[in-house]
Parts: structure tokens; sequence; C-alpha cells
């Protein structure tokens, strides 16, 4: 069934209903119904206890002012967020994101579809999501820590290692952690797990870094096996250039693939010859430590620059779109598609609209949905609070095992509620249901609350 279909308007009509204006809820929300309905059309207990539809109302929204004041002591306002989306299967886990066009409807989405991602690992986590319409970008280092301590401030009244557990996401890295952790530790008089993604020196776990877009690859090998199918040669090409993004490239070219290109918000770099793990390097430490634009790439090591662009229009065999939702439409997934590439695992959350992800489904390319191909960064978190929790730290050689195990049985789950006739995996709907079920269970288990 395409998204879109009449069969899911009295629904969605419903969700617009109660949650008028919020579009990118809205587009999570019909992702998931238009696979979620049919498969409870002949269960009566989920339809009967109306599952899906308090599936789709947030536990609650909490949404705070963050004052703060910059470097030359004006006093500015921003708004912070925590949506507890549904903890039926453990505490609300899910990133904070800092970037100007953070609203409710983007959290909510998020949320969403975090519930269904944590589920998926087999860990047990809620669903939850936060941020601020902060925008990082040309602050100073004091500032984003007077920033993150005014946000935590007020945060610190709704999370805990058993309530809520926030960890980062767009423009909410280990820098922004570690502000954060500290405020915590200085308001609460407390030292535990109540975020992830923490530095090694205080809680942090190895490999949390770079398990999202590890994970991603990891999806992106098993969907290839199916056909018999490797990594190795293949063309790669990639949007974003931050955590998730870098860390997809550096496993590619770990597995044999070249990727041609990266982006940032500004537009995109081209490396014809591939990107090496040396310049991956020098993007990171551009990234990380200069906190400098792509377009430098190509004046550095003369790749071209695509002014103002995205890469969905350079031939690939394969795409990893990692740097935000919405990133891929309809055109640009016929484009991929028209220009050879055979398989698509987001790294981002929700990259592409519901008409891309249509083009995806009819051509039947391998296509990883996000809530299943980045989940190793979740699932990592979860094992950072199985550490905290123990007090324990767990060695790499364990922990990438358990990486690869998690993303064995996501890819396993998916096919195993997303197998059609004649062979073709729709590992949207394996993954909605896969996700679904355990969530579900659960809720039917504890009564109508
Ligand atoms: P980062 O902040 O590290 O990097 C984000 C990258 O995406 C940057 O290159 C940024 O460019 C680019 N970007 C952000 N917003 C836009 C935009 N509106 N248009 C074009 N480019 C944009 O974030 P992450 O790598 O952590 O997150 C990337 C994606 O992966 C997000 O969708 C996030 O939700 C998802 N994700 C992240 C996880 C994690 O563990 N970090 C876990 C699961 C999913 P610029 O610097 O110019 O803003």
């Amino acid at each position: 069934m395409s998204i879109g279909s009449g069969d899911l308007d009295e629904f969605m009509d419903g969700v617009r209903r109660r949650s008028p204006g919020e579009t990118e809820f809205h587009q999570a929300v019909q992702e998931v119904a238009a696979t979620i309905l049919p498969y409870i059309a002949d269960k009566p207990a989920y339809r009967d206890a109306m599952i899906l539809e308090r599936m789709t109302e947030p536990d609650r929204t909490i949404s705070f002012r963050v004052t703060w004041q910059d470097d030359a002591g004006n006093v500015r306002v921003n708004r912070g967020y925590r949506v507890q989306f549904n903890n039926s299967i453990g505490p609300y886990k899910g990133g904070i994101r800092f970037h100007p066009s953070v609203t409710q409807s983007v959290l909510k989405f998020l949320g969403f579809e975090q519930t269904f991602k944590n589920s998926l690992t087999q860990l047990p986590m809620g669903g939850g999501k936060g941020g601020a319409d902060f925008n990082p970008k040309g602050k100073s280092n004091a500032e984003i820590m007077r920033f993150c301590q005014a946000f935590m401030t007020e945060l610190v009244k709704y999370v805990g290692p058993d309530i809520d557990v926030p960890a980062g996401d767009i423009g909410v890295g280990g820098r922004e952690i570690g502000f954060m952790f500290g405020q915590y530790k200085r308001t609460t008089n407390r030292f535990n797990g109540v975020l992830t993604g923490k530095g090694r020196e205080f809680g942090g776990s190895l490999l949390r870094p770079e398990a999202t877009g590890y994970g991603a690859v990891y999806m992106l090998e098993d969907m290839l096996h199916t056909k018999n199918d490797a990594i190795e040669g293949k063309k790669a090409i990639i949007s974003g250039s931050g955590n998730v993004a870098t860390h997809a490239a550096e496993k590619i070219i770990h597995r044999g693939g070249t990727v041609l290109t990266l982006s940032d918000s500004a537009g995109f770099i081209y490396d014809k010859d591939g990107i090496t793990l040396e310049r991956l390097q020098w993007i990171k430490d551009l990234k990380e430590k200069r906190r400098g634009r792509i377009s430098e790439y190509a004046t550095e090591f003369g790749a071209e620059y695509h002014e103002g662009l995205q890469p969905w229009s350079i031939p690939c065999d394969v795409a990893l779109p990692c740097a935000t939702q919405n990133e891929i439409n309809g055109e640009e997934a016929a484009t991929l598609i028209k220009n050879g590439c055979i398989a698509v695992s987001e790294g981002a959350n929700m990259p592409t609209t519901i008409d891309g992800i249509n083009h995806y489904l009819s051509a039947r390319i391998l296509y990883a949905p996000s809530k299943a191909a980045n989940a190793g960064g979740v699932a990592t978190s979860g094992l950072e609070m199985s550490q905290n929790a123990a007090h324990i730290s767990w060695k790499e050689e364990e922990l990438s095992k358990l990486l690869r195990d998690i993303m064995h049985n996501i890819h396993a789950a998916c096919v195993e509620y997303g197998s059609e006739k004649g062979g073709y995996v729709d590992y949207m709907k394996g993954a909605n249901i896969a996700g679904f079920r355990k969530v579900a269970d659960a809720m039917l288990a504890f009564g109508a609350i």
C-alpha cells in the first residue's frame, strides 16, 4: 500500500484536528499509520483499546523559557521543549536538538519516531525528544555554555536516569552534553546516567559517537547481502558533515566503498576521487574544532563545491541522507533512481518526503527508513545507560559486537514483518510493524491509561 491512499484519511483527519498545523508530525504519523492500519485491521484487541490513537498522542509536551546572556551582556530568550512521548517499555529516551527550525511539531515527529526506533533495538527505552530554537552557529564557547546551563536549569525538573534520559542530536554534541551534565550535577548533587553521549571521563560509552553512522552502514550492508551484493566497490553519496554523516562515510570507506559527497546547510562538495580517511579526519576537525564550512574542503583539496545545492543529482550506487528531515523530495528520489541508485539507508530522521518514499517503494529499491537505519545511535545510548547503572565500562570489542548484532536483529525484524510476495522486502512496513508490536502489547497489559 502506498502512503497517502484513501484508507488513511479518516485516521489522519483526527490527528490533524488534535494537532493543527504540525505538518512534520502529521507526516511521521501518516508514514506509520499507512502500514499499521492494515496490520491491525484483523486484530480487534489493538483497535478496541485505541492503541494507535493513544500512540499518536504524546504522554506530555513540556515547553519552557530559556533566558541567557550573550557575550555582549544582552539578555536573550529562546524556547525549550521536552516531548515525553511514550514510556511503555522504558524511560523516555531521545536526543536534544538545538536549531532555529525547532518547533513543537518537529519534536513531536522526532519523539513519535523515537518510540518505534527504541522498540526496534529491543532495549528497554521509551520515546522522547527535546530541544530549543537556539542557533549555535556563530556563538562563542562561553555563550554555548551559558545557554546549555540555562536550558538544563529548567530541564532538570523533568529528567532522571529512570524517568527520561536525553542525548545529542543536531547542534548538540559532546561539548553541549558536557555543559548540560555539569549543570545537572551542580543542581541536583547527583552523578548518574541522566544523559548519554557523555565524555569518556564521566560515564560516556566507547563507540557512542560512531554508532549512528556505523549502524546506518551496517543496515545498508545487510540489505545488500540479501541481493548477494556488498558495499565494496560501491559509489556512495552522503549528505551532512556532522556526527552521523562523517561516521557513515568512515564505515563506507572501511568497507571498500567510495564516498563522493558530503554537505552542510550551505552546499555540497563532490570529490570525484573519493574522500579518503585522512581527508575525512580533516573534515571532522573542521566541523568539531574550527566549526568551519564544508566549502573549505573544496578550496583545500581542489574538489567541486556546489553552493546552495544538495548532492542527489550525482550518479551513485547507494545514498545515505544524514543531514536533516525532508532533504529528499519526490523529484530528487526519482533522480536518484534514474541515475542507478540501488539502495538508500537513512542516517537522518525522516530525510525523505512521503512522495520520495513512494518513488523508492514503486521502484522496489532497497530502502531502510530512519527508524531502522539510524537506531544504532540510541541502541548504544541504551548500552551507555546499562554501563552507568552497573558502574562499569565495556570494552570497544564488546560494544562493537553488540552494535553489529543489534543492527542484524533490526534488519531481521524488518524482513520478518516486511517481506512480500515475490521476495521484495518493504523495510518501512517491517520496521513500523516490528516497532509497533512491543509498545502496543505493553500498552495492552497496562489497561486504559
Ligand atoms: P550534527 O549537528 O552533527 O550535523 C548536522 C549536519 O546536517 C550538518 O552538516 C548540518 O549543516 C546539516 N544540516 C542541519 N540542518 C540542515 C538543514 N536544515 N539543511 C541542510 N543541512 C542541514 O547532527 P547529527 O549528525 O547528529 O544529526 C544529523 C541527523 O541524524 C538528524 O536528522 C538527526 O536527528 C539524526 N540522528 C542523529 C543521531 C545521533 O546520534 N547524533 C541519532 C539518530 C538520528 P550545518 O552545519 O550547516 O548546519
